[in-house]
């Protein structure tokens, strides 16, 4: 296990920005642009999310349209597991499954290839931020529909205040940064 510094996770948090009334108004968004941009953060982000993850019997990476790519992709390459696009509807070329739901910014589709998971593959979903859970729950929504065993959804930033684990209960959920 890697032993992370908290002055470090402070200094990542720090590095998150605050957009008021992004992409509409009454949303503050956490822009993880600046925290990205920069090497040393990237790879504490990445650091975290391997030391997690790389002891756990995982087979495959879910990775959350559009960010959850970003970490996705590299937690992947690094355990040597395959990776799972979860895309906004009309973005996956061949048959899915689709869920509807909620997101903050209005009425969303989820979808997934029907072929992406092989019956009781151990799947981990990946995102960036955690604010009501309603895209994270649809997601692992989407991975039971497949056949695969959940075991745990993780996020760079959790919105508290948002409870969106509390939605996402019992599902397994883990978040780098809280606010
Ligand atoms: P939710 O379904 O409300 O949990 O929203 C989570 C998804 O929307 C994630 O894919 C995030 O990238 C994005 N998102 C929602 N709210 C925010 C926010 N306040 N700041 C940044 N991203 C957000």
């Amino acid at each position: 296990m890697t032993y992370v510094l908290s002055s470090s996770i402070e200094r990542l948090k720090e590095k998150i920005r605050n957009i008021p009334n992004f992409p509409r108004q009454g949303v503050q968004f956490k822009d993880i642009t600046p925290a990205i941009g920069e090497g040393q953060f990237f790879r504490l982000i990445m650091t975290i999310f391997i030391s997690r993850y790389q002891k756990k019997k995982i087979d495959k990476i879910a990775a959350i349209d559009a960010r959850g790519f970003i970490f996705a992709g590299a937690l992947a390459h690094s355990l040597g597991v395959g990776i799972i696009p979860i895309r906004k509807k009309g973005k996956l070329p061949y048959k899915t499954y689709e869920l509807p739901y909620k997101s903050e910014y209005g009425e969303e589709i989820l979808t997934i290839h029907q072929d992406a998971i092989t019956k009781g593959e151990s799947v981990l979903i990946i995102d960036d931020v955690l604010a009501t859970g309603n895209t994270a729950l649809t997601a692992a929504l989407l991975i039971e529909k497949c056949g695969g065993n959940l075991m745990e959804l993780g996020f760079l930033a959790e919105l508290c205040d948002l409870k969106g684990r509390e939605k996402l209960f019992p599902f397994p959920c883990y978040s780098i940064l809280q606010f």
